[in-house]
């Protein structure tokens, strides 16, 4: 077994027991392997291990990564910001946005998804950590993009993502992590009808399963360390 393939069987045991810690419903959480910088070879090795969906930040590394993996079974993930002049390579290209934090975005995106593609599935990136990070609306501005996004054809909410200041220790890392759940049972509350937290990276999977994470995204616990940028 390759180091990545070995890996990737050691996040899904500590997915499957924090499932069962948690009392999460088997299966329930999904691993979304974050390959930013790692090379497209990396990728086939997870895929030969059965990871489909990969996450990637930079929009040219993740476009040069799917033409080298042209054929193979892809979902693609976007999970870096995104710039309003790069809308059209990523409505096209991608299976998932994760990062939405702006109107002017969402809009773009929507008329540039291709029609012969279904409705691309977004996330509106919720910032539940105060001034730590910077992406991401507030959670009290987060209902009035969540309207604008589902009156969008080319578009899917799917529902809530944060990337959270780092903590250490179970409790404080559950804290954000529960403010994003508040804020997406709020807006179902409301009728919105969402089915995805995404949250919980290498560092705070347990705390993420623990709050209702849905998708968690693993990038140094399934490839290693990254290679400096
Ligand atoms: C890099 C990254 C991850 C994965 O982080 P690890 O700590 O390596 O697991 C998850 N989400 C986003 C948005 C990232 O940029």
């Amino acid at each position: 077994m390759n180091a990545i393939a070995a890996r990737l069987d050691a996040v899904r045991e500590r997915i499957r027991q924090a499932e069962t810690r948690f009392g999460r419903e088997p299966g329930s959480v999904a691993l979304l392997a974050i390959s930013k910088r790692h090379p497209p070879e990396a990728l086939r090795e997870a895929l030969a291990a059965g990871q489909h969906a990969f996450g990637e930040n930079y929009l040219q590394e993740a476009l040069d990564k799917r033409e080298a993996l042209a054929g193979y079974p892809v979902e693609w993930h976007f999970v870096g910001p995104l710039q309003s002049n790069k809308t059209k390579p990523a409505a096209e290209c991608f299976d998932w946005i994760h990062t939405l934090d702006r109107p002017k975005i969402a809009r773009r995106l929507s008329e540039q998804r291709p029609e012969d593609r279904p409705p691309l599935n977004c996330c509106i990136q919720v910032n539940v950590s105060g001034e730590a990070s910077k992406s991401g609306v507030t959670p009290a501005d987060v209902e009035a993009l969540a309207e604008t996004v589902a009156a969008l054809p080319g578009l899917r909410l799917r529902g809530l993502m944060t990337l959270p200041a780092p903590a250490a220790g179970l409790e404080a890392q559950r804290q954000p992590l529960r403010a994003l759940r508040e804020c997406l049972e709020a807006l179902n509350a409301r009728g919105y009808g969402l089915d995805t937290l995404s949250m919980g990276m290498s560092d705070d999977l347990e705390a993420a399963v623990a709050e209702g994470a849905t998708i968690v995204r693993i990038g140094t616990a399934v490839f290693g360390p990254r290679p400096p940028g």
